[in-house]
């Protein structure tokens, strides 16, 4: 993608561009890898960095019914921009957030006995209220034990009142194909899902995360829950084909200098320079969530840099990353792109959020949540929201 065609505001130093089209492209590709479950999709800390308020809409447009948060206050906020879709708090309530779940509507999973009983206690109306169990089978995070699920089948008045529609689990090794866990896991999850719904009823299960989605078929079950691919990531290092990239983040150049005796670029003087190089200084730093250790840390550190490019040209990061400013090296760009006022692509089409994170020693995920405000964000496509 190129900044051409796309109105910038003057004053925008950085620029972070959604397409909302490749999210809705990357739903698709999700839901035709799992044609019989239905695709639920991780909204959770604003939707990953990228504006839950935009592409929740966007989703529920072209058919997505439920979508995923991690906390009460969350699902409330999102209420208005998602007034008929399931919204579940994966946190489950407490008796402080309780009441926030029937005033917006929101579905609880529920993680233990305890928030059972908060939830029961919760359903003021005789009708039964909705509500998955979410059951640890191997992350030992949230989800009941197997000791509170045996609880629960020699006392099944512990669900009086409280309807449950879906029984999930969470894995734990999903982006690696051949990790054992991921079996056992789903063996778990089914062995005690069969169990509840001989108590019960008939449940739907869910399992399967973006990356467990490639586990294959036996991994859909009724539900998956997508979050990372939809944003573009990459969970497996092999760049999925079918996936869109979504993320472009741009900065803009705020000075270029031509250097031709030794000198030093940055705090701690990080980077040498010895021969005749041009340097480039952006606008974004670390303060934006461009992450310090994508640049270099010291004279010393030999690992590799990220990398920005100024019209499709290869410009690395040299020197440390400061809080609203990083410098690269432009001596590879024709001096015509790299001036004053241009901007650099930071995340895109050439290096992915991925990418940016196998250098900086983190995940993609990290490198999305952490997006900076500064930015000056612009939503491309999703024309029906
Ligand atoms: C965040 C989350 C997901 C989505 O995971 P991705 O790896 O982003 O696809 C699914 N299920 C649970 C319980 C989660 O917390």
């Amino acid at each position: 993608m190129r900044l051409h065609d796309i109105d910038i505001p003057p004053g925008a130093s950085s620029v972070l561009i959604v397409d909302l089209d490749a999210i809705t492209h990357n739903y698709r590709q999700i839901q035709a890898q799992a044609p019989t479950a239905e695709v639920g999709v991780s909204i959770k800390s604003d939707a990953y960095g990228l504006g839950a308020a935009k592409i929740a809409p966007a989703l529920a447009a072209i058919g997505c019914k439920t979508f995923f948060v991690a906390t009460a206050v969350e699902g409330a906020n999102l209420r208005p921009a998602l007034p008929d879709a399931e919204i579940v708090i994966l946190n489950g309530p407490d008796p402080d957030t309780a009441p926030l779940f029937g005033k917006h509507g929101l579905t609880p999973a529920l993680n233990s006995l305890m928030q059972i009983e908060v939830w029961r206690a919760a359903a003021g109306d005789p009708s039964a209220k909705p509500a998955y169990l979410h059951l640890d089978t191997g992350m030992s995070r949230l989800g009941l034990s197997n000791t509170e699920i045996d609880q629960l089948c020699a006392d099944p008045t512990l669900l009086n009142g409280i309807e449950v529609t879906v029984v999930m689990s969470h894995l734990a090794c999903a982006d690696e194909l051949k990790s054992p866990l991921n079996a056992q896991q789903r063996e778990r999850l089914l062995a005690a899902a069969a169990k509840l719904s001989a108590l019960t009823g008939a449940v739907r299960t869910s399992l399967a995360n973006s990356a467990g989605v490639y586990l294959g078929t036996d991994y859909h079950l009724d539900m998956v829950r997508a979050g990372a691919s939809i944003y573009g990531l990459d969970f497996f290092d092999q760049k999925l084909s079918s996936m869109q990239q979504v993320v472009h983040l741009f900065a803009k150049i705020l000075q270029v200098r031509d250097i031709d005796k030794p000198a030093t670029v940055g705090y701690g003087a990080a980077h040498r320079i010895g021969g005749p190089r041009r340097i480039a200084t952006l606008a974004t730093g670390y303060g934006d969530g461009y992450l310090r250790t994508a640049g270099r840390l010291s004279a010393t550190d030999k690992r590799p840099t990220a990398t920005t490019f100024i019209d499709g040209i290869a410009a690395p990061v040299v020197g440390r990353v400061s809080m609203d400013l990083l410098t690269v090296d432009v001596s590879g760009v024709p001096e015509a792109a790299a001036q004053p006022g241009n901007y650099a692509e930071l995340i895109g089409d050439h290096f992915s959020a991925d990418d940016l994170a196998d250098v900086a020693g983190t995940i993609g995920y990290e490198v999305l949540t952490r997006l900076g405000q500064r930015h000056h964000r612009i939503y491309r496509g999703g024309d029906s929201v």
